[in-house]
């Protein structure tokens, strides 16, 4: 048999479908106004759409019955309150393991708050609050439908890969006199690749196809009040436009400290969302890589620790004139009362391989581009997609240069994800062991 495939692949066109895969799709735009997560400064609910947020799943199966399911979501974050439940459901349901399920977010900042995440960002009339409630409990539902939905469209496929890139991602942390500012800083560190994975049918029509950016979904300002996925929703729809009857899903990599370049106009997410779209077409146009199974899978959770805090830092908080900070201040001090004081947080970190043709390595949280460059430096004989806000996004992830320098990601976010405070500098070799461990579990080359 061996003999015959490795004939085969010599054919090139002949070569044999040596996956199944699956699509799934369905719509999880709010129904009416909703308030809308990533800017402090909203100050009513959501008025109208731009376009539909999606949930959207790719069930890959190698040839013995090995299982994934990626799911991609036109939204700021999942929580893992969601993601594990979700995961759980799967397991007992479709007998699919924890590490063989990937829930991405695209991280879109026009697109409806999904508690309990970003917890202390709002203070919101119950009305609001019961809404998102709702919603949450309803996107649930939709996630385990959509995955059942692309476990059960498994058909004959064949995957391929290769890298484009786009230039629109600005590094944005800005250093000026007053410190680290959210701005623009055309020297700071980037990753500019757009990742695409091709899936195709025995008839050599495209099915799916999954890519990626290190940016974030954050074109449109606080002060838009449209539904949207950024120009994320608008890449993917743009795609689905060139390749019909095929599904196109983003994947958020570590792009928390990118911001797109320009920003702030609806007609600029647009042209970003074209612009990858063109790009992610040109390389689907080009000379894919194939992909081979076997499919491995790992999946681990680490505790990341906190900067040390005492009772007295919060006390003092409370006084604070930013109403975030005081609601931030009162939720430690509650976890002081209670005898449970934040002290770390649970992080998840899962690698899926592809043989050697593909990894794509998950991390939780807002991820810095500088654990997709360093993972790439490390690993370097593995062709990697590393995405960001996967799994869980319970606050920003810097490397310990960042946490030195301070600035937004790696303090002021936390206040609004009501977390104590900074992660100690150790946060960065604790993801990279474990990086490695997943990484190791399913046999990728490389590791220092
Ligand atoms: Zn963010």
């Amino acid at each position: 048999m061996k003999k015959i495939v490795g004939l085969l692949c010599v054919c090139g066109t002949l070569m044999a479908a040596e996956f199944r895969a699956g699509v799934g799709r369905l719509r999880i735009t709010p129904d009416g106004p909703i308030w809308m997560s990533g800017y402090a400064s909203r100050n009513h609910p959501s008025e109208g759409v731009l376009h539909d947020l999606w949930a959207k799943a790719l069930a890959l199966e190698d040839p013995k019955g090995k299982r994934v399911v990626i799911v991609a979501t036109d939204l700021i974050g999942l929580p893992r309150e969601i993601s594990e439940a979700l995961a759980a459901r799967a397991q007992k349901q479709y007998g699919l393991d924890r590490s063989a399920l990937l829930l991405n977010s695209s991280h879109t900042h026009t697109g409806p708050v999904v508690r309990p995440n970003l917890s202390t960002m709002y203070d919101l009339a119950p009305e609001q609050d019961e809404r998102l409630k709702a919603y949450s409990r309803k996107l649930s539902e939709d996630l385990f439908t959509v995955i059942g939905a692309a476990l059960g469209d498994l058909k004959p496929a064949r995957l391929a890969f290769a890298q484009g890139s786009a230039g629109f991602a600005a590094n944005r942390r800005e250093f000026t006199s007053k410190g680290v500012k959210i701005g623009v800083n055309p020297g700071g560190p980037v990753d500019h690749s757009v990742p695409v994975l091709q899936v195709t049918g025995e008839d050599g029509s495209l099915r799916a196809v999954l890519f990626g950016y290190a940016c974030h979904n954050t074109t449109l300002t606080g002060q838009h009040y449209k539904i949207s996925g950024d120009y994320a929703g608008f890449a993917q729809s743009e795609l689905e436009e060139q390749h019909a009857g095929a599904i196109a899903m983003f994947l958020m990599l570590c792009g928390a400290d990118q911001n797109p370049e320009p920003r702030a106009a609806e007609e600029l997410a647009r042209q970003h969302g074209k612009t990858l779209a063109t790009e992610v077409s040109r390389v689907l146009a080009g000379k894919l890589e194939p992909v081979r199974p076997p499919i491995r899978s790992a999946f681990r959770i680490v505790e990341l620790e906190f900067a040390h805090h005492t009772r007295e830092t919060f006390e003092k908080e409370a006084t604070d004139s930013n109403v975030a900070r005081v609601r931030r201040a009162r939720e430690m001090l509650k976890a002081y009362d209670e005898r449970r004081p934040v002290r770390r947080v649970p992080y998840p970190v899962q690698a899926v391989r592809f043989n050697g043709d593909l990894t794509l390595l998950a991390l939780g949280g807002e991820v810095v581009v500088e654990y997709a460059l360093r993972a790439k430096r490390e690993f370097p004989g593995e062709k990697l997609m590393v995405t960001g806000f996967s799994n869980d996004v319970m606050c920003y992830i810097p490397t310990a240069r960042i946490i030195r320098e301070g600035g937004y990601e790696p303090v002021d976010s936390m206040v609004y994800y009501g977390q104590p405070g900074p992660f100690t500098e150790s946060v960065e070799e604790t993801v990279f062991a474990t990086i490695r461990q997943v990484m190791s579990r399913v046999g990728a080359k490389g590791g220092k």
